[in-house]
């Protein structure tokens, strides 16, 4: 089964439209969370999102924006991007972010899906010792995170204890461009498809990523979108200036 993993969309529908585009064929999209949030089209992303798979797992923007959280815990921009998008929202589609399921959940055998962390879905993976506690306690080989916004593996080979966390090294930032790597038995892995609405990881090209289970490859994928569009819709629809800048930046 070829799965296509998404995460981290936050409304941006020229980066989602940009990666359908650039993705290869596949039979299934799970969705790791975060649909919403910061973006200009929180309609059309959401509606989109559900037109492409019916596997989600919340993100705590997904939470804010349908009401479920304070907007105490976020920061002044994230919270003014959450009620502006709140307000935006289609009841139906309210309903629907209000609905998702709390990660992890296992779509399939040996594979699960959580925004954060299996033990927290609101905690951020950023650091390697973070993931080799989780990678040891890990009740699936394959666990699919978001986030963070940055495209990465942790791995821990289980009979020697070692540890690897892996970024993938692009030739250039430009276009299109994927890297590979096989998923081996006896390692447990923890894997970010990279955010596609809105990269952290200095490459400003939308991120996802191809799980093969059949081979038993995982392949990152970075694409080109029109980022000045995004940007133009987030400044008229007069959200906050940064979320605009953000994007060409990547961070
Ligand atoms: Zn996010």
């Amino acid at each position: 089964m070829r799965l296509l993993i998404l995460s981290d969309i936050h409304a941006n529908l020229e980066a989602l439209e940009a990666c359908m585009d650039a993705a290869p064929d596949h039979d299934q999209v799970y969705n790791l969370g975060d649909i919403v949030g910061y973006g200009a089209n929180p309609n059309e992303v959401v509606a989109r999102s559900r037109q492409l798979g019916s596997v989600f797992v919340r993100g705590n923007h997904d939470k804010a924006c349908s009401g479920l959280i304070d907007l105490m815990e976020f920061n002044p921009i994230a919270g003014k991007a959450a009620l502006w998008t709140r307000a935006q929202l289609l009841p139906e589609h309210l309903e629907f972010l209000r609905a998702l399921p709390q990660g992890p959940l296992l779509p399939q055998a040996n594979l699960e899906l959580v925004h954060g962390s299996p033990r927290d879905e609101d905690e951020y993976m950023l650091f390697a010792g973070d993931a080799y506690q989780v990678l040891a306690e890990a009740a699936v080989p394959v666990i699919f995170f978001g986030h963070t916004h940055v495209q990465r593996c942790f791995l821990l080979e289980l009979a020697s204890g070692q540890g690897k966390s892996l970024l993938p090294a692009y030739k250039s930032s430009k276009g299109k461009q994927t890297i590979r790597f096989d998923v081996k038995p006896g390692t447990n892995y923890m894997v970010n498809p990279g955010s596609v609405g809105q990269p952290r990881d200095g490459d400003p090209r939308a991120a996802f990523l191809l799980y093969d289970t059949g081979e038993q490859t995982i392949t990152f994928y970075r694409g080109q979108y029109d980022i000045e569009r995004a940007q133009q819709k987030i400044l008229s629809a007069g959200l906050p200036d940064r979320l605009a800048f953000r994007l060409a930046e990547g961070r």
